[in-house]
């Protein structure tokens, strides 16, 4: 039987949840299936285990993940730590370490969830979001000098290569091309930013030249936030920089309904390293450990995770498990209107699993 070596990093706050909760579904699809099955190794890396080591995971982290098919992240973050140190410390390391360039994110309004755009049907929202994972404005170039003195300076560039944006344009054009409408929408800002983003651009319409059954079109950041909300049927495959694509795949979450619904994956689509998956929320402080935290963002990424493994049968069972479970307004959580806990979804997701076999 073929088995599938996951490391589960559930993090801080309710990803201490929803992971558990994650895991548990692999294992009962699994069971269902019977062709394969996991192994799961926890890692628990967090804010807690900074305040006992000053790091957020060990020297060797990344080479206790190496021979993992895939990884299954919660959320970092911690009421007590700064953001940039849990960030850098334990997911960038992740997806910079093991060069997870395509960061890839699907919206779509599932079955009976109510979304905010109400002039437009469900149909209306099918994207794609490909977000450039590795370099543009979070290469980490930069620098802070004379400290609180008045002549402090502090920068952030923002770098692109030839070849990181080539690869994330040749990734997108070749994910739109395996969706139905084949249609991609390349995100610039080429109009403020001379450098870079027109370096973008001209690139774009290199790679569209090997993608001649394409149809793409270009848009500005922000003219594109104004053009979801109105028109979000004329989108399908999204391609943007890492800042741009993290501001307009929150946009797209929330035009779906809930920040806990969407999922991630951060590929590299070459396959020398694990890739990893994780719903896009963070940590919730607000409601952590309290059962209200929406495992579904959990479990759709899972799904993605399945794709990405090379069982396509499995993860259309569970997305359709998914579906079902957020047909079923008894089973939504708080985020989502309902009173439904994070057991009681798991719990169902997880019968109606055993049922439909
Ligand atoms: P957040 O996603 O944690 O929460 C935003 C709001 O959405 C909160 O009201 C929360 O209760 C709600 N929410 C989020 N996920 C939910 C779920 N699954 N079910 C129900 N409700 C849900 O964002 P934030 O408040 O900006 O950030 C909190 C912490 O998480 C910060 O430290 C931040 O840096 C971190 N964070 C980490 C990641 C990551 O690791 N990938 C992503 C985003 C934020
Ligand atoms: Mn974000």
């Amino acid at each position: 039987m073929k088995r599938y070596r996951i490391a589960t990093i559930p993090g801080d706050g309710i990803g201490q949840e929803v992971i558990p909760a994650g895991a548990t579904v692999l294992r009962a699809l699994a069971k269902s299936m019977g062709s394969f099955e996991f192994e799961f190794e926890n890692f628990e890396w967090s804010g807690d285990y900074y305040r006992a080591h000053g790091v957020m995971m060990p020297e060797d982290g990344l080479d206790r993940l190496r021979d993992k098919d895939a990884i299954l992240f919660g959320s970092a973050g911690d009421p007590h730590i700064p953001d940039h140190i849990t960030l850098w410390g334990l997911r960038l390391k992740i997806c910079q370490g093991f060069d997870q360039y395509a960061n890839v994110r699907p919206t779509r309004i599932l079955a009976g969830i109510d979304a905010p755009l109400k002039r437009s049907a469900a149909k209306d929202l099918d994207w794609v979001i490909v977000r450039e994972n590795s370099e543009g404005e979070y290469s980490g170039v930069g620098g802070r000098v004379h400290k609180g003195h008045a002549i402090e300076v502090a920068t952030d560039v923002s770098m692109m290569t030839r070849i990181g944006v080539e690869r994330i344009m040749r990734y997108a054009f070749r994910l739109a091309q395996s969706r139905p409408r084949k249609r991609l929408t390349v995100i610039t800002k080429s109009n403020a930013q001379r450098h870079a983003m027109v370096m973008w651009d001209e690139i774009a319409v290199e790679i569209s030249k090997e993608f001649p059954d394409v149809h793409w079109d270009k848009e500005l950041v922000d003219a594109a936030t104004a053009r979801m909300v109105n028109r979000p049927a004329t989108l399908d495959t999204i391609v943007a920089t890492n800042l741009h694509a993290d501001i307009l795949s929150d946009l797209a979450a929330a035009l779906a309904g809930s920040l806990g619904i969407a999922p991630t994956g951060n590929i590299d689509p070459e396959r020398r390293f694990p890739s990893m998956f994780e719903p896009i929320h963070g940590s919730a402080f607000d409601i952590m450990g309290k059962g209200l935290a929406n495992p579904t963002g959990t479990f759709w990424s899972s799904v993605m995770m399945l794709d990405h493994l090379g069982e396509p049968l499995a993860a259309a069972r569970l997305m359709s498990a998914i579906e079902t479970m957020t047909g079923n307004r008894a089973l939504h959580t708080r985020d989502l209107g309902g009173t439904a806990t994070t057991a009681q979804v798991t719990d169902a997701i997880c019968n109606s699993l055993n049922e439909s076999f």
